[in-house]
Parts: structure tokens; sequence; C-alpha cells
């Protein structure tokens, strides 16, 4: 289960808009599951359809948390055009099987959709999302 407070969701949906018409990505950090801090990183591809996080960025970030004794809870990024659920290269790529991840479409843009999954070797989940105050 990810548990995300509503600002930061908000944030997330904000910037995704804002990226529009491009992919945004982003690492989610916290305890247990539980999210506390949101890192925004530069999707390195410019792309509308799939997106690099700055392995610069990714670093300093590992390091912060590592620091703060917090874990990579998430990593999130956006669908412009495409629905909320892992692309086939989302799956390729996702090398992380603890780590949550979660898609906000934009397909359509007055009603953003965000969900979250856990991809386990080329399987995909969905998983429950609470949103906190
Ligand atoms: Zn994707």
């Amino acid at each position: 289960m990810l548990k995300i407070p509503s600002q930061i969701l908000e944030a997330i949906i904000a910037r995704s808009q804002e990226g529009f018409p491009l992919e945004v990505c982003g690492i989610l950090s916290g305890v247990d599951g539980l999210v506390l801090g949101h890192h925004p990183m530069t999707n390195m591809d410019a792309s509308n359809e799939h997106f690099t996080m700055d392995p610069k960025e990714q670093f300093a970030v590992v390091k912060e948390l590592r620091r703060k004794g917090w874990d990579m809870v998430a990593i999130y990024h956006s669908h412009p055009e495409s629905p909320a659920r892992p692309s086939e290269e989302d799956i390729r790529l996702a090398l992380t099987p603890h780590v949550s991840h979660l898609i906000v479409s934009l397909m359509d843009r007055e009603a953003p959709v965000a969900k979250s999954f856990k991809i386990t070797d080329g399987v995909v989940e969905p998983e429950e999302m609470v949103v906190t105050e």
C-alpha cells in the first residue's frame, strides 16, 4: 500500500500538467510505504513517451535518503497521452521490485488519473493508494 499526503499528490499532478506534452518523473521517499518527501527529477529523454531520470540528481537523492534513514518508496512519471498503467518499456525497465511505480495519466487533462503499481519480474500488480491529509 502506498500512503501519500494529498499536497504531494497534488504537486505531482501539477508538475505533470506543467511538463505536458512531455513526461515528467521523480522520486518519492519515506518510511514503510508512507511518502514523506518529493524529489522532482529531470527527464533526460525530454520525450512524450518515455523517461530517464538524471543519474546525478538520482545519486544526490539516494545520498540524502541514506543520511535521513528514509527509503525510496516510489518512482513516479506522467503519461501525457496514454492510460495510467505501465507501458511495455516501464515493465522492462522496472528493476526494483520493492519500489512502487506511480503513474499520472493526462489523457483527460481536465481529470488526471493517478495509479500505483508494483512490478516484479515483469509482472504488474495494481497497488492500493491511500491519500492522507
Ligand atoms: Zn510510462
